[in-house]
């Protein structure tokens, strides 16, 4: 039989792409065990274009309308050409590296008779297969902030109509990285990622499609849309053994190179040592005569000085007349005044400020630096339900926006604060904005990215001049500003707070995927864990009707988020935090777990905040339901939500320090003693051991043990080990 495919193969991965029809894949073999991901070349075939003609007229085409040629072939390398139609012209490269790694290069050559290319969907990786093995075992991992893990896929997301049968999500922005894992228990993975050193604008899609093929696509732009280029980074394909961390490991090789590592701030010793010593957060609400004075009480509770994120602090309702904060609604000497008030009792304090949203009605506003729909309006979003304020969102890098931003910035600094909160920044999705005024291609990739980086820039110039010692921090998580930031408020052990991923019932959880690939780069912390409901910013007009559902029913919820930043590696954080939780009933004993969290976090700080993540251990422990209430600020009448979620009764990780040795920090989130089986050798901890518990008056105290190999922990308690 002939073979009629082309293809080239490194290490274990071997790609092969089919001559009859249109170099559409034909395989992705793991050369391993045999496995082919590609059920058989289907769908748009290897590549697919939206863009307009210079009538501007929608066009859309695909790599199997185009006359496809083979170019060269080597055993490393296969080059393609594809023509028209109407003098289309692109040129795709596959290369093999060295490892398991496959490179995929894209160029457009000729736009033929289109004015644009609005987006070039590469490669479309189609008809995949699912995992071998048992379905309930297979996963699918995406880098959604710190990372979510979702089971049987097949099933969950792509037979899911209620989850339009995909998964999807853009970066720079809720995608903190740029690759995804799709694999199944017996050790089969496919990796699928971009190397892309410049941030550029893209969006991850996993779906089955119209024809019921599963297909896994990046929807790339170009550096300018209406000039022919080639995408200025390769995407990479690879087979791998393991789980979702051994694909953050092949990440991680080309990720670790990039300027935002060789430039992070933890590593070199550039990160303030009150943030990494800092051992717990608390994000509250309000006037200064409340924030201070419970940020104070909880200091007390905790016997150590808590650091505050401080909301509600401006002159403005919350999400509305953006960035008219000053002068604070306290007004400013008072503002200055609780600033002082907190140092003296060595607590330090932030403000949120939000870096990229401006009320149209604001004085501020100026359309002039507003992102540009490609019709030419402005890009608007409305977040206070309560005011309906209409929000532009503001191109990043334009010098008003910049300089809004580092005036806003440089006030609050001033004013003595330990540092800023810049919402959103890191965590919104691009928005292409077709200005012609900007200085950047029209709809061009890489100006969210370039944009937002001279946007912190600036505002770190300024922070740092009138404090060398300010902390910058944006919401979320994404790599291409780690070297900008020095902490990301991550909120992913929330997610069910937050209703994120209802769609998919019970089949994911939260991973700490990021820290998987960046901990010892970057400070992450928070979750946004409240024993108590929502507040009401009371600048906002007369509240009508409340959601009657309660969270302070929920404080198995909130014991959830705050194991779950332990195990991830982020400092803990509690939001609305008030004094009289400390005295009622449940609440009184969440607060003793968050306390046993905190003194753990800190006597593991070489671990947990600077440590490099090495997974998390093989224990097995019965599951808990918990039962998680979705309810936030803006949840109105009606619309709070109940979801039951499984999960191990007993969360765990291990962590490497810098000196090679070992920790492993275990939370029983369930109110039963658990007897956990370890295997220390293979944990790195043999023999000897410091056991670390955090005994009833709330110290933290270590023994050094020969540990057997079983350590049973109490209901509702947390325990580390490290190397002796
Ligand atoms: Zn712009």
């Amino acid at each position: 039989m002939t073979d009629n495919t082309v293809g080239t193969r490194s290490g274990r991965t071997e790609i092969r792409l089919s001559r009859e029809d249109g170099f559409a894949l034909s395989s992705i073999v793991d050369r391993r065990s045999g496995f082919n991901w590609i059920q058989e070349p289907a769908g748009p075939g290897l590549w697919r274009l939206v863009g307009t003609d210079h009538k501007g007229e929608s066009k859309a085409i695909n790599s199997r309308d185009a006359r496809a040629s083979l170019l060269s072939e080597s055993d490393r390398r296969i080059s393609l050409g594809f023509e028209g139609p109407q003098g289309l012209k692109v040129q795709v490269g596959v290369q093999a590296q060295p490892g398991d790694l496959v490179l995929w290069h894209l160029a457009v050559l000729n736009l033929g008779s289109l004015a644009e290319v609005e987006r070039l969907d590469f490669p479309c990786l189609a008809d995949l297969a699912l995992p071998p093995g048992d379905s309930e075992l297979s996963y699918l991992a995406v880098p959604f902030e710190q990372g979510v893990l979702v089971r049987d896929p097949g099933s969950t997301v792509f037979s899911n109509k209620d989850a339009n049968f995909r998964l999807s999500g853009s970066y720079p922005g809720n995608y903190s990285m740029q690759f995804v894992a799709y694999g199944c228990g017996c050790g089969a993975g496919l990796y699928f990622a971009c190397h892309d050193p410049s941030g550029c604008a893209k969006r991850f899609t996993m779906e089955r499609d119209g024809n019921g093929h599963i297909v896994f696509y990046i929807g790339n732009h170009l550096a300018d849309p209406s000039i022919p280029s080639a995408l200025p980074y390769p995407v990479a394909v690879a087979t791998y053994e393991g789980t979702w961390l051994d694909a953050s490991r092949i990440y991680g090789k080309w990720a670790l190179k990039q300027k935002w590592c060789s430039r992070g701030r933890l590593l070199r010793g550039a990160t303030q040592g009150w943030l990494q010593a800092t051992p717990a957060w608390v994000w509250n609400r309000g006037r200064a005569a409340c924030v201070v004075p419970d940020a104070e009480k909880l200091s007390d509770y905790l016997a150590r000085p808590a650091a505050l994120d401080w909301y509600w602090w401006h002159g403005n309702p919350y999400d509305t007349m953006l960035p008219e904060y000053f002068p604070p609604r306290d007004g400013e000497e008072a503002f200055r005044k609780a600033i002082r008030r907190l140092h003296e009792r060595a607590l330090r304090c932030i403000v949120y400020i939000n870096g990229r949203c401006c009320d149209l009605e604001s004085a501020h506003f100026s359309d002039a630096a507003a992102v540009k729909k490609r019709t030419g309006e402005v890009e608007t979003e409305t977040y206070c339900k309560y005011t309906g304020a209409r929000l532009a969102v503001m191109c990043p890098g334009t010098e008003h926006w910049k300089g809004e931003l580092s005036q806003i910035v440089s006030h609050l600094v001033e004013s003595g604060l330990d540092g800023v909160y810049i919402d959103q920044v890191a965590s919104a999705p691009p928005k292409a904005c077709f200005s012609a005024s900007h200085g950047h291609p029209r709809g061009g990739c890489l100006a969210w990215a370039e944009g937002n980086r001279a946007l912190l820039s600036t505002a770190r110039s300024v922070a740092r001049a009138r404090n060398p010692d300010a902390m910058l921090c944006s919401e979320g998580c994404c790599e291409v500003y780690i070297d900008l930031l020095d902490a990301f408020l991550t909120l992913s052990p929330s997610y069910e707070r937050m209703g994120m991923f209802r769609s998919l019932g019970d089949a994911w959880e939260p991973i700490p995927m990021f820290n998987s690939v960046y901990h010892e780069f970057v400070v992450t912390f928070g979750s946004y864990a409240s024993l108590d409901n929502p507040p009401y910013d009371e600048l906002w007009p007369p509240r009508e009707a409340v959601d009657e559902a309660d969270l302070s029913q929920h404080t198995d919820q909130f014991d959830l988020e705050v194991a779950r930043c332990l195990v991830f590696g982020q400092k803990p954080m509690i939001a609305n935090f008030h004094p009289s939780q400390l005295v009622r009933a449940r609440m009184k004993e969440s607060l003793r777990f968050f306390k046993e969290v905190c003194l753990l976090h800190e006597c593991l700080e070489d671990y947990l905040v600077r440590g490099r993540y090495l997974g998390s251990p093989d224990i097995r422990v019965p599951s808990v339901q918990v039962c998680c209430l979705s309810k936030g600020i803006y949840t109105l009448l009606g619309q709070s939500r109940i979801t039951v979620r499984t999960v191990p009764s007993v969360l765990a990780s291990s962590w490497e320090a810098s000196d090679g040795s070992i920790a492993i920090v275990l939370a029983n989130v369930s109110s039963q003693p658990h007897r956990v089986c370890l295997d220390l050798s293979q944990l790195g901890i043999a023999g000897k051991a410091s056991l670390y518990r955090v005994d009833p008056r709330g110290d933290a105290c270590s023994t050094r043990q020969s540990l057997g190999k079983s350590i049973t922990i109490r209901g509702k308690h947390v325990v580390g080990l490290k190397t002796a």
